[in-house]
């Protein structure tokens, strides 16, 4: 294990301004908070954040980041919390501190494999600060050194997590060192016998060919100088995982490959590379099917290069690869790139910027603090990654409310979901999710997709559902409230209504099916007299209309005042052609709340929102109508009714009607309910334009010295 002055020698011999003081604190902080806690290896468990700060060093981080290593497992494994680490460490610190905890909880939940991508998004999201993923790395790195003291079951599912996750995102941010020692632990954990025979295997070719690298890079190094080429030669042997990767993907034996060694000839130019390839392909016996020209037509990460497979010097098939200087740089550093194409997936050309300036500042041995302060991750930031009960991870736009989560699920999901648990809890349907949420949705069969929810959704599939299911329902809709009115207005008549009759007149109203006249007379279209007409052409018109009251006849009747007028009162989402009339049980006044009640016989009836007499309805829903109150509303009178306690003495009824008078209102009717020696109990009902004209005469009386209560009443 590090001794202390030894990390802080370590740190300040690539940073010589680090914050000595702070390290030393550090150190001994998380020394003393983990105390008495052992690993698994019998070790003092403060040696695992001293590795981990050990392994940091290597990549040259700041003393923030060697800090916070220190300080990684403290608030996930002790009593300490952020506020402690913010006071003696600093926001940052604390920050990063913060963002490993987060990183512990989720890495808690189980992962299904297929879902390795998201989870590897999630983690990229979640990782705010680029310092968080290095030094979970680093702790990833040093736990997988020291997981052969763990228990079996648990070694293969943290080698296995290796894989799928830790080992593809090092390999994401350009740590191609990192992501090969995690790659070949967990190989060796997860497939012992494959790793111990292509070892073996490896260690005789070594002691056979006695320094084969070494040998074949010079005598290709002659054959470009005999040539007059200038180039570069450097040659390695493959990791066992990645001979193992290829054997799988070949199907292929050990023998067979011919890659375990790898070449790389670079030149200074494009005609150089065909130079070279010339040299080694007339010197050598190619390899058939192992020729690939990726300068002439580059992979569609922008890869360039040419591959040739031969036998090469010493007998030894191997494979080259020929390149010039820039496109080397391109295929190092572009390691996402490279990295996506493997995962076959099409290459985002933001990411790829991303992790090249990452890398460029990683290199930057200078100012390492400066770089790693001014670098967040912006990786997936307009993405966010939830968790199924299950486990599964669901990615989803950023807003997204768990009404997207549940049509990501599955639309029938959506389509019922009432409710949602989040991490547990239940939470609004428009709760914005968070990173590593865990949503619970909760369904019933009565339910369906509300208009309501367009508010607050934001994926495309939720949108689009929403909108399907209103465009269907209203149809429905329709479809019953024209049969409805059709069957009432054929009865109203005594004429007999059959569906048969409805096809003969199928063509007179352009319709497909009975269901098109029905809707369209629900909608409005076409009115049931039309209908009726169409199908009794003989029937006198005359008659009929009487029976289908147009909406202008029952307002002239019911308004002495605007009997003449020809503008009637515009009630939006009825049924044009219908009857309708105000309910004398709650007198809705425009301001009103409103709601429609198809009747039996009247057409609809008006009621407030709050009318004790819709509770009679509730299990009829295919008898309401959404309707409230259109422009020209205020122009038509309305009875509104008051109850109001009069004083009981001389005059005080004048100044009653006096007061309702000037302020623009009729007295319409005016009951006594109730009289007892001081009190009349009144109900009075008053002619006015709307709510708040009422609203006003109440103030008015209120305020009146005979008047001493007033309320609005059924
Ligand atoms: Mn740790």
């Amino acid at each position: 294990m590090l001794r202390q002055y030894e990390l802080v020698d370590l740190v300040k011999s690539y940073d010589p301004d680090a914050d000595e003081d702070a390290l030393n604190r550090a150190y001994v902080f998380a020394m003393k908070k983990h105390g008495a806690q052992l690993r698994t290896s019998g070790d003092p468990y403060y040696s695992h954040p001293v590795e981990v700060a050990g392994i940091l060093t290597k990549f040259k981080l700041d003393s923030t980041s060697i800090i916070a290593g220190l300080l990684h497992d403290t608030v996930e494994d002790t009593d300490t919390t952020i506020d402690e680490i913010r006071t003696l460490f600093g926001d940052q610190v604390a920050q990063i501190v913060d963002g490993l905890t987060k990183l512990a909880m989720i890495e808690q939940k189980s992962v299904n494999n297929k879902q390795a991508e998201n989870f590897r998004k999630l983690l990229l999201a979640m990782s705010e600060d680029i310092r968080v993923l290095l030094i979970k790395l680093a702790d990833r790195l040093h736990n997988m050194r020291t997981l052969h003291f763990c228990a079996p079951e648990k070694r293969a599912r943290v080698a296995k997590e290796t894989l799928d996750i830790y080992a593809p995102l090092a390999e994401r941010i350009g740590m191609q060192e990192v992501k090969s020692e995690l790659e070949e632990i967990a190989f060796a954990e997860l497939h012992k016998e494959a790793y111990e025979s292509i070892k073996a295997r490896l260690n005789f070719l070594r002691e056979q060919g006695s320094n084969l690298v070494p040998k074949i890079i010079h005598q290709l190094e002659q054959d470009m100088k005999e040539n007059g080429i200038k180039a570069s030669v450097s040659g390695r042997e493959k990791t066992p995982y990645s001979i193992w990767r290829k054997m799988q993907q070949k199907n292929a034996s050990f023998e067979q490959l011919s890659d375990i060694m790898a070449f790389r000839i670079i030149v200074d130019d494009v005609a150089s590379c065909y130079q070279a390839l010339g040299v080694v392909h007339s010197k050598y016996h190619m390899v058939p099917r192992r020729f690939k020209d990726y300068i002439s037509t580059p992979k569609p990460n922008g890869y360039k290069s040419i591959h040739t497979g031969i036998i090469g010097p010493e007998n030894t098939r191997i494979e080259i690869q020929i390149r010039t200087q820039e496109m080397h740089e391109v295929a190092e550093k572009g390691v996402a790139a490279h990295w996506a194409y493997k995962q076959g997936e099409k290459v985002v050309g933001k990411n790829f910027r991303w992790i090249r300036e990452l890398l460029e500042i990683l290199e930057q041995a200078s100012n390492p603090e400066e770089f790693l302060e001014n670098t967040k991750l912006e990786m997936y930031n307009d993405q966010v990654f939830c968790f199924t009960p299950k486990g599964d991870l669901i990615g989803l736009p950023i807003n997204s409310t768990p009404v997207d989560f549940a049509y990501a699920v599955h639309s029938s999901v959506g389509d019922t979901c009432v409710g949602a648990k989040i991490n547990g809890e239940i939470r609004p349907l428009r709760t914005v999710l968070q990173n590593g949420d865990q949503v619970e949705i909760l369904t019933s069969k009565a339910q369906h997709p509300s208009t309501e929810w367009d508010r607050f959704v934001v994926t495309g599939k939720a949108k689009a559902a929403i909108r399907r299911y209103v465009r269907a329902h209203k149809r429905d809709q329709f479809i019953a409230l024209g049969q409805q009115l059709l069957e009432r207005t054929f009865k109203g008549e005594n004429l007999e209504f059959n569906e048969k009759a409805l096809v003969n007149i199928l063509p007179n109203f352009e319709a497909e099916s009975i269901d098109d006249i029905y809707a369209k007379v629900g909608e409005g279209l076409v009115t049931a007299w039309d209908v009726m007409k169409a199908v009794y052409p003989a029937y006198k018109q005359s008659k009929l209309e009487k029976v289908v009251k147009p909406l202008k006849s029952v307002f002239s009747k019911s308004s002495r005042k605007n009997k003449n007028k020809a503008e009637p009162l515009k009630i939006k989402g009825l049924i044009p052609g219908m009857a309708v009339h105000f309910a004398g049980c709650c007198h809705p006044l425009p301001g009103d709340r409103i709601v429609g009640i198809v009747t039996t016989g009247k057409g609809v009836a008006v009621h407030t929102i709050d009318c004790k007499v819709l509770e009679k309805f509730a299990d009829e829903p295919e008898r309401w109508l959404d309707i409230s109150w259109g422009d020209a509303a205020e122009d038509t009178p309305h009875v509104g009714r008051l109850k109001v306690m009069l004083a009981n003495e001389p005059g005080a009824l004048g100044d009653l009607s006096n007061l309702i008078a000037r302020s623009g209102g009729n007295i319409n009717n005016l009951n006594i309910v109730n009289r007892t020696v001081s009190y009349f109990e009144l109900l009075v009902d008053v002619e006015v334009k709307d709510l708040k004209h009422l609203t006003d005469i109440i103030a008015a009386l209120k305020a009146s010295k005979v008047v001493s209560y007033v309320s609005r009443s059924n």
